[in-house]
């Protein structure tokens, strides 16, 4: 139904390695070296399905510390829905590892790789791995799906960032189902702008904190990868996996910061409405003889939080997403919340 039977898959090249159709395997592809001359390798899992078809890479830990996303790979990889693969499904689960080793978001040199596109062969170690990844990666693709979270001690429910204006990239954030879908313009330097110069639609998963894994992130991202791909036609639409236009579209978000120095407490969580006028939270003296409360300037949903206690006047505390109706946009994101928990489809694929 999908394709005729003379349409052959061809193999698949990349990175001076031949994939023949209907096998899997790793490639290493050199950026650069380590100082005691280990190989810094850009190491990517190739799935060359049998039948032709589009051709989606899922990228993640672009930035050192942001790690759900190799668990996320590592769960889609197990799905048995990628056995009757169209196309071709590329995955890298740790782009940027000079910065994973070292833990941190940037390179050893604090350049933010999410900034060094589309790099240069002789530029600083980010722009070569910006390079690479780009020639040897983007450039072979149809699609892309990048893996982020939270920064900087920040927590993030689920969220898909997407240009409005790419109908190609709306299209697949709506089939990825996250619970909210962010109006997000294109910065400088990032890999998704580079990869809409070359017209090939990204989006921008953020979901859980840096360093952790979050267990509902985690199953959000691998279900919203499964989804698209249903919507790309590279695999069936699963039994539990199916494209559902849940998601709230957000045009802005705004960041509620601190009003006073000092202790923060708050009973807000993430996918909570929030209306003008309501307190959010407090900040305290240490002792707690003085409360200051925190109080939302506009109608929305959380759809980030610091999660540190001790807070500087002016310091972010709550992104909080526009949307139109707060209270069903609330409602909604429980729905997806329990329907991601509960589905039987998702999970470690790994049994200890
Ligand atoms: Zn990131």
């Amino acid at each position: 139904m999908h394709h005729k039977e003379s349409e052959k898959q061809k193999p698949f090249e990349i990175g001076g390695v031949t994939i023949e159709p209907g096998t899997r395997r790793t490639v290493q592809i050199p950026v650069s070296m380590f100082p005691n001359h280990t190989a810094f390798n850009l190491n990517v899992y190739v799935i060359h399905g049998r039948k032709p078809g589009k051709r989606l890479f899922v990228s993640s830990t672009i930035h050192g510390d942001e790690l759900n996303g190799i668990e996320v790979i590592h769960r889609v990889e197990a799905s048995p829905l990628l056995n009757h693969l169209r196309g071709t499904l590329i995955l890298i689960p740790i782009v940027n590892m000079a910065a994973a080793l070292i833990q941190s978001r940037y390179l050893p040199d604090r350049r933010d790789l999410n900034r060094s596109f589309p790099g240069s062969e002789n530029g600083s170690s980010a722009a070569q791995l910006a390079h690479t990844f780009l020639k040897e990666v983007v450039e072979r693709c149809t699609h892309g799906i990048d893996l982020h979270t939270g920064s900087d001690n920040r927590i993030n429910l689920p969220q898909i960032r997407c240009d409005f204006e790419s109908k190609e990239a709306i299209k697949l954030a709506f089939a990825f189902g996250a619970p909210v879908i962010l109006k997000s313009t294109l910065r400088g330097g990032s890999l998704r702008e580079a990869s809409e110069k070359l017209k090939i639609p990204t989006i921008i998963f953020e979901g859980g904190e840096a360093l952790r894994f979050n267990d509902f992130a985690i199953r959000a991202a691998e279900e919203g990868v499964l989804r698209v791909m249903t919507e790309l036609d590279m695999i069936d639409a699963g039994e539990h996996i199916k494209g559902k236009e849940l998601s709230i579209l957000s045009p802005a978000s705004r960041w509620e910061r601190a009003p006073k120095t000092g202790v923060f407490q708050t009973n807000c969580t993430l996918g909570k409405k929030v209306c003008k006028g309501d307190v959010i939270g407090k900040i305290t003296d240490p002792i707690g003889l003085h409360s200051t409360d925190v109080i939302a300037s506009f109608h929305g949903i959380v759809v980030g939080m610091t999660l540190l206690p001790l807070v500087y006047q002016g310091d972010a505390l709550f992104n909080v997403a526009w949307v139109r109706d707060p209270e069903k946009a609330e409602a909604t994101i429980e729905e997806i919340e329990e329907e991601t928990e509960l589905n039987p489809a998702l999970g470690d694929p790994t049994t200890f």
